[in-house]
């Protein structure tokens, strides 16, 4: 079975991702063997930055929960069930939060532990699964696991980064996910060109817009409920996300002018100092000015609607987390009593437990806030 696995995920690799990745210049932390690759060094070095609070205080997370009267933090209703297949991904932006990248083939949810996030889904009332990677189209159980959910009734969302729509064997997914009411979520660093292909990679931006052609041509953002495109932004640099509604009103008019391109909403996201955004933060002596500016902006109005307050994440291997961040940091969920792997999923004791939190939450509290659904104040 892993061996059949590891084959399908060879192919994949082979047949459809080293093709779109090949003008990217920026390789995985994993694959340079960079410090950063561990989560130890991420949390040590957001620990170690010098900032400090209004008080004047060494800047904790823990301490802005209590000084806005809200530690320790605790989950409210459990709504979404977060699926992140691997770290594989035809692309190797440059803030990626995951460390994704074409060389990831060896980190890929398999058959098994697919079937027992379902087995978990139907122990909860999630209205929704959210299905991320990677990209995460190149796991081979993809279409298995939104069928799957859509045969339960849930929402499903596939968070796509567009240019895999393009490789050969994913063509037809726009039509194969619309006739689903799947809801796309794509990521788009910037509306303009040199914005996004600094990000991500030169030629990205042109084939971003041929990927959105493709999507309004299979109905998707003509405000069709059952086909809804949503935007994702975050901002190129160590600043905080642009204000979501004027962003949206501008991006709709910028995307219909000039290229006839329609979508439904847009959400725009902090990017969170971790993993290669946090590498370049380091490189680039942003890192201490950009924290700085997360601890200022501080903004209690976001807790309530915090992801991981009604989420649960799943990594490619099994385990569960309170929200795709702390995956990315190997901060594991910690309900009370011992918790492991998704296939023994206890939801009294995930609903009793306490959300782990260190410095990055920080990048989901300040301004307006920052989930994966947007704002959240
Ligand atoms: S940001 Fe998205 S598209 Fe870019 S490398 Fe990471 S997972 Fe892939
Ligand atoms: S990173 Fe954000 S979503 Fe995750 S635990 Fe911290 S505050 Fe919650």
């Amino acid at each position: 079975m892993a061996g059949r696995l590891a084959a399908q995920v060879e192919s994949a690799h082979d047949e459809n991702v080293s093709e779109a990745s090949s003008d990217t210049k920026v390789l995985s932390l994993v694959r340079r063997g960079a410090p950063l690759a561990s989560s130890e060094t991420q949390l040590r070095t957001l620990a170690g930055a010098r900032v400090t609070d209004r008080m004047g205080q060494d800047a904790k997370f823990e301490r802005s929960l209590t000084s806005a009267g809200r530690s320790p933090l605790i989950p409210g209703k459990l709504e979404n069930f977060q699926i992140n297949l691997g770290r594989l991904c035809n692309m190797t932006c440059r803030h990626c939060h995951v460390d994704a990248g074409p060389d990831r083939t060896g980190e890929m949810m398999n058959r098994e532990t697919v079937d027992a996030c379902l087995a978990a889904l139907d122990r909860t009332d999630c209205h929704t699964v959210d299905i991320t990677g990677g990209a995460p189209e190149l796991n081979p159980h993809f279409r298995d696991l939104v069928d799957e959910c859509v045969r339960r009734g849930k929402h499903v969302i596939d968070r796509c980064n567009l240019t895999v729509l393009l490789l050969p064997k994913y063509r037809d997914l726009p039509e194969w996910l619309g006739e689903r009411g799947v809801e796309i979520v794509c990521s788009l660093p910037h509306v303009r060109r040199s914005g996004t292909d600094a990000q991500r990679g030169t030629g990205t931006y042109e084939r971003s817009i041929e990927a959105l052609r493709m999507l309004n041509t299979a109905g998707y953002g003509g405000g069709d409920s059952r086909r809804v495109l949503t935007f994702v932004t975050n901002p190129i640099g160590a600043f905080l996300a642009p204000e979501q509604a004027a962003t949206e009103r501008e991006w709709k008019a910028e995307f219909a002018n000039r290229y006839e391109v329609r979508f439904d909403r847009l959400i725009a996201l902090n990017n969170m100092p971790i993993s290669r955004f946090l590498e370049w933060l380091v490189e680039s002596g942003n890192l201490e000015s950009y924290l700085k500016r997360l601890v200022a902006s501080f903004n209690p109005a976001t807790i309530d609607g915090l992801m991981c307050r009604n989420t649960i994440s799943v990594s490619w291997d099994g385990r569960v987390f309170d929200c795709d961040f702390n995956q990315m940091l190997d901060l594991e969920s910690a309900p009370q009593g011992r918790f492991g792997h998704i296939r023994d999923f206890d939801a009294a004791a995930f609903a009793s437990r306490r959300i782990v939190t260190a410095r990055h939450c920080f990048g989901c509290t300040a301004g307006c806030g920052s989930s994966c659904k947007g704002a959240t104040a």
